[in-house]
């Protein structure tokens, strides 16, 4: 027996190795991954806000023995038909490596603007080594430019304005947040930001990294020139699927699934989860589609496990489809943010509740029902909707 091979130590494959064993699997399991588990939402808060990076680790709900962890390593392809992956060590050495079963859980990384220029000074946020790398530079009176106004770039504004830096976001965005939860909410959230000194200049493009050894600023299509002493790339993200290229699954944007969570395009017991998956979820129709989020990503880990339980005990008729209804948070200042269902998804945006501090919750409709709520401040209102969008089906 060649064991379970999980390639990804975030949420999505710790958890589906964990929920594999909890199924009764008693052969080897190993992790493979350049990274230590963490936990990957502190990256753009806590361990940015002090300079002792905390609350980092991801908590594990089984003891670390009972897993082979070969850290620092990196998969650089796979055959699926051989059920062999070619893995590369610390060392720069090559291995190759055998498997039974297969978790697909690498993930994203960090993309950058194809701009050429300084490339020092210049940073993303993915890795605790890239919070570790940025930490120092947010400091009182630094001039910190952001590129991008979803959650990444506002909860970096937030971190960086609370270490006192002079911040700018700049962004092709009319109002920052307006793709993931429209302009009305992204408004409210845009304007504590201003209040504690944040500047947008948005529906902004940048076209040039100035400087020489260091980036010094950025300049806009308009021509205006933004000085900076650090920028900061939250430009979106890029599916770590290279190492996947050749053995006929659908990679068009991550890795497709079906409703179980198997790969689609092999026999073999290959199974894909966490945001690099691409996985229709009936709840919200036929469309595959991926989702960013931490809790999702591991009950999809914990979902992708037990499947693979399944198809490596040979009851592939055991599988049960996955539907979930999506849910994240960000912490910005003192605002907690918390959505459930896919808001992005919603043509028509109904504030409901709503106070003078700006505390409030939206529903999200399309043509026919309710995708998505969001609550600003209100978060432990909103736990009724995710029963009522749990019944879409
Ligand atoms: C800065 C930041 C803040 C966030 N904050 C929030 C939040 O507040 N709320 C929320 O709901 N969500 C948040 N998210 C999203 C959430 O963290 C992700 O959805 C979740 O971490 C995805 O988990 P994953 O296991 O799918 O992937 P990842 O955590 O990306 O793990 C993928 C792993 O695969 C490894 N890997 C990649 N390629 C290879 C290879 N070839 N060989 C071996 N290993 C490989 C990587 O090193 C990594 O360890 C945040 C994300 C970021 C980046």
């Amino acid at each position: 027996m060649n064991g379970v091979v999980v390639v990804g130590t975030g949420i999505a494959g710790v958890r589906a190795a964990e929920a594999l064993r909890a199924s009764g699997y008693q052969e080897e399991i190993a992790f493979i991954s350049p990274e230590t588990p963490i936990y990957r939402p502190a990256v753009s808060k806590e361990a940015l806000q002090t300079p002792v990076v905390g609350r980092a680790t991801m908590p594990l709900k089984r003891s670390a023995d009972e897993f082979t962890w070969l850290l620092g390593h990196q998969v650089e392809s796979v055959d699926l038909v051989a059920k062999s992956l070619v893995v590369r060590t610390p060392e720069a050495e090559i291995h190759t490596r055998a498997f039974d079963g297969l978790v697909i859980a690498s993930g994203l990384r960090s993309r950058q603007l194809p701009i050429s220029g300084p490339t020092r000074g210049r940073f993303t946020l993915r890795t605790l080594d890239d919070a570790q790398e940025l930490e120092p530079h947010l400091k009182a009176g630094a001039k910190i430019v952001i590129i991008g106004s979803g959650f990444i770039g506002c909860e970096v504004a937030a971190s960086a304005v609370a270490r006192g830096a002079d911040v700018t976001v700049i962004s092709p965005e009319i109002t920052p947040l307006a793709t993931s939860i429209g302009v009305e909410l992204g408004e409210r959230i845009a304007s504590k930001h201003r209040i504690e000194g944040v500047a947008f200049v948005l529906n902004a493009s940048v076209i040039e990294f100035l400087g020489t050894a260091s980036v010094t600023g950025v300049r806009l299509s308009d021509g205006t020139q933004v000085n900076a002493d650090v920028v900061v790339e939250a430009v979106g993200s890029i599916p770590n699927t290279e190492w996947l290229v050749g053995n006929n699954l659908d990679l068009a944007d991550g890795v497709l699934t079906d409703q179980f969570l198997r790969a689609v395009g092999t026999t073999a017991s290959v199974v894909a989860c966490g945001d690099i998956a691409r996985h229709p979820n009936a709840l919200f129709g036929p469309l595959a589609r991926r989702i960013e989020h931490w809790t999702v990503s591991g009950d999809m880990g914990t979902h992708a496990g037990r499947t693979l339980s399944r198809l490596l005990a040979g009851s592939d008729n055991e599988c049960q489809a996955f539907t979930h209804v999506p849910s994240f948070w960000s912490d910005q200042y003192e605002m907690q943010i918390q959505s459930f269902g896919i808001p992005s998804l919603g043509t028509e945006v109904s504030i409901i509740e709503s106070d003078a501090a700006g505390n409030c919750i939206a529903e999200y409709r399309d043509a026919t029902a309710l995708v998505g709520v969001v609550a600003i401040n209100r978060t432990s209102e909103i736990a009724y909707y995710r029963k009522l969008l749990n019944s879409r089906i």
